[in-house]
């Protein structure tokens, strides 16, 4: 019998998190025992919130929505070498649509010749979260706009400071 735990690593630049990752999380959660989300801390890549903030604000958003055992770290470097220091059997993506397919592609090929022995597994999104991505949701609320069907109440929070928005009613 197997006594090993299926384990993943679930890396993106988490900038902040939406509920179409939650839900990669859920999805993965029935199939691994252990899962780590991994923010990427690319020191040259343009992301609204530092790697320590994409920390803190996607374990305050699974504790909100009830997600527990799931640890959240920042990383920076080869995705391979953090997989194989984690010892982790896969790497989680989700894919919405066509669009993610291509680039998806090219970069779990690209995993699979580095680490042959880590698969990457994609998990379809929800319908309803096709569309949704970080950059437009952090669009939508710079301009005044309510995220609330997007992001948990604790990243619309976090959003709205970034903003300097947040004694302002969203419209
Ligand atoms: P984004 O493109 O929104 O900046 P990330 O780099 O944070 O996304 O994405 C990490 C992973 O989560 C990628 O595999 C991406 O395809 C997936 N993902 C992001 N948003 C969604 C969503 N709404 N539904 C399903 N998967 C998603």
């Amino acid at each position: 019998m197997r006594n090993v735990k299926r384990t993943a690593i679930y890396p993106g630049n988490f900038d902040p998190i939406t509920f179409g990752h939650i839900d990669i999380v859920r999805r993965a959660k029935k199939l691994f025992e252990r899962l780590t989300i991994a923010v990427v801390a690319h020191p040259h890549r343009k992301n609204l919130f530092t790697a320590e903030e994409r920390v803190r604000i996607t374990e305050q958003a699974l504790e909100e929505v009830g997600i527990s055992c799931v640890r959240v770290i920042s990383y920076d470097g080869l995705l391979i070498d953090l997989a194989r220091q984690h010892q982790v059997e896969a790497i989680v993506r989700g894919l919405r649509a066509n669009s993610d397919f291509d680039y998806e592609f090219q970069m779990a090929l690209t995993n699979r010749d580095l680490a042959p022995d880590i698969e990457t597994v994609f998990f379809m999104t929800a319908g309803e979260y096709s569309f949704l991505a970080s950059s437009s949701v952090n669009e939508v609320k710079m301009l005044g706009g309510d995220v609330s069907r997007f992001v948990p109440p604790s990243v619309e929070q976090a959003l709205a400071k970034k903003f300097g928005l947040e004694n302002e009613p969203t419209s």
